[in-house]
């Protein structure tokens, strides 16, 4: 097998080199895996870094065939968290030292929502003391909105752009003028033009998506120059249209072992991004994530959300620690990243490296 590390190489950056990765397994995924993790220790340390991860609402305008949460599904029933709970859950992380928190919901775009963030976003800061970086992942929203939401205090953004194959996005999204894989591409434009800290990512395993198509995304996040990723396999739910393609999918397992490469090609390609370990990853592998902290992850995103509405926050089926609070989390977590040879930055923001050295850039062309 070809070092991995000869990757760095340009000549071997194309989607013919990156597919001969791909499907490794055994010794020789090992050896990639290893490699990768390597490099991450060299270029940014063995940090681990927390996200709490609060899924304030699953009311969502869109309709995307994959997910458990879409518009159209009548079986889940709907919350939306209290501020004062969201307010709550943010102060919790602070309190435990993770530095920084996401904000996820489903998609809406109104008055209302953005005002509700924009409020949100700066009771956090002053509850907190500004001490937190604050993520939003409330899908694609116009320039004005991110613009507002940035000058309330929201730092950094996540958009996956689920494929980076127009026609395989098209396929998994209704056509309803809703989804357009144009307007997700300038969405995350705009984001990264704005000073975002911009984080993009697909998954893994979808019906019709090949090896290529792979190579592909993890081509487009290197020229589009993202700041951060997070990937993770796709996984069926049988209350969406996308179910019907279950006979297409790969055995779970390859979806997974898939993912874990794509994570370290993802590191040796763009040393200095931080990827996380997606949840989705624990969802088939109880050591899913701190397998993918082995192969070059370096951010781990603990669920925060109340336990009681976590039961209803179901993108995919399987989905972990739905039935624990977020106490057990933060401990198992820290025990499991340990195991994994890492240790979590606590009290560090831990921003992508990447971000760090566009930003200086950008001041320098300023000058
Ligand atoms: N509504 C926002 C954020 C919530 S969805 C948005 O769409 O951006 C967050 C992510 O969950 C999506 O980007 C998608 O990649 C992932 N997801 C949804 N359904 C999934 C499934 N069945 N399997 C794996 N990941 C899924
Ligand atoms: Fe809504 Fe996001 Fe699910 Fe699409 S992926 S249906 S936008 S929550």
């Amino acid at each position: 097998m070809i070092d991995p590390r000869k990757i760095l190489d340009f000549s071997l950056l194309d989607a013919a080199g990156l597919v001969t990765f791909l499907d490794l397994e055994g010794d020789s995924q090992k050896k990639l895996l290893s490699e990768a993790a390597a490099l991450r220790n060299e270029r940014l340390g063995n940090k681990v870094y927390f996200r709490g991860l609060i899924e304030f609402s699953n009311i969502c305008a869109k309709d995307c065939l994959y997910c458990g949460i879409r518009m159209s599904d009548k079986e889940t029933s709907r919350y939306n968290l209290s501020d004062r709970e969201i307010i709550d859950a943010a102060k919790f992380a602070d309190e435990q030292n993770y530095s920084s928190i996401v904000l996820q919901s489903g998609e809406l775009a109104s008055k209302s929502f953005t005002m509700r963030i924009g409020k949100l976003l700066e009771a956090i800061h002053k509850s907190t003391g500004d001490k937190l970086r604050v993520t939003l992942s409330l899908g694609e929203q116009s320039e004005e909105v991110y613009k507002f939401w940035q000058d309330c205090g929201a730092h950094r953004y996540l958009l996956r752009i689920e494929t980076s194959n127009r026609e395989l996005y098209h396929k998994i999204h209704p056509v309803d003028g809703k989804h357009s894989f144009t307007k997700r591409i300038r969405a995350l434009e705009i984001l990264k033009k704005m000073g975002y800290q911009t984080g993009t990512g697909v998954m893994i395993g979808l019906p019709g998506q090949s090896m290529v198509d792979l190579a592909q995304d993890l081509l487009f996040m290197k020229s589009f120059g993202v700041d951060m990723v997070g990937m993770g396999p796709y996984i069926e739910h049988s209350n969406t249209p996308l179910y019907a393609l279950r006979n297409e999918l790969w055995p779970i397992q390859k979806r997974f072992s898939t993912a874990l490469n794509m994570i370290a090609l993802l590191r040796l390609i763009m040393p200095e991004i931080n990827i996380a370990a997606a949840t989705a990853l624990q969802a088939i592998d109880k050591m899913g994530r701190e397998k993918a902290i082995r192969a070059g992850a370096n951010v781990i995103m603990p669920n925060i959300t109340p336990g009681l509405y976590r039961d209803n926050y179901k993108l995919y089926e399987n989905k972990p620690c739905t039935d624990e609070n977020a106490d057990d989390c933060t401990n198992c977590l820290q025990a499991r990243v340990g195991m994994a040879g890492s240790e979590i930055g606590f009290g560090e923001w831990g921003d992508s490296m990447q971000y760090r050295q566009r930003m200086k850039e950008n001041f320098n062309q300023a000058d």
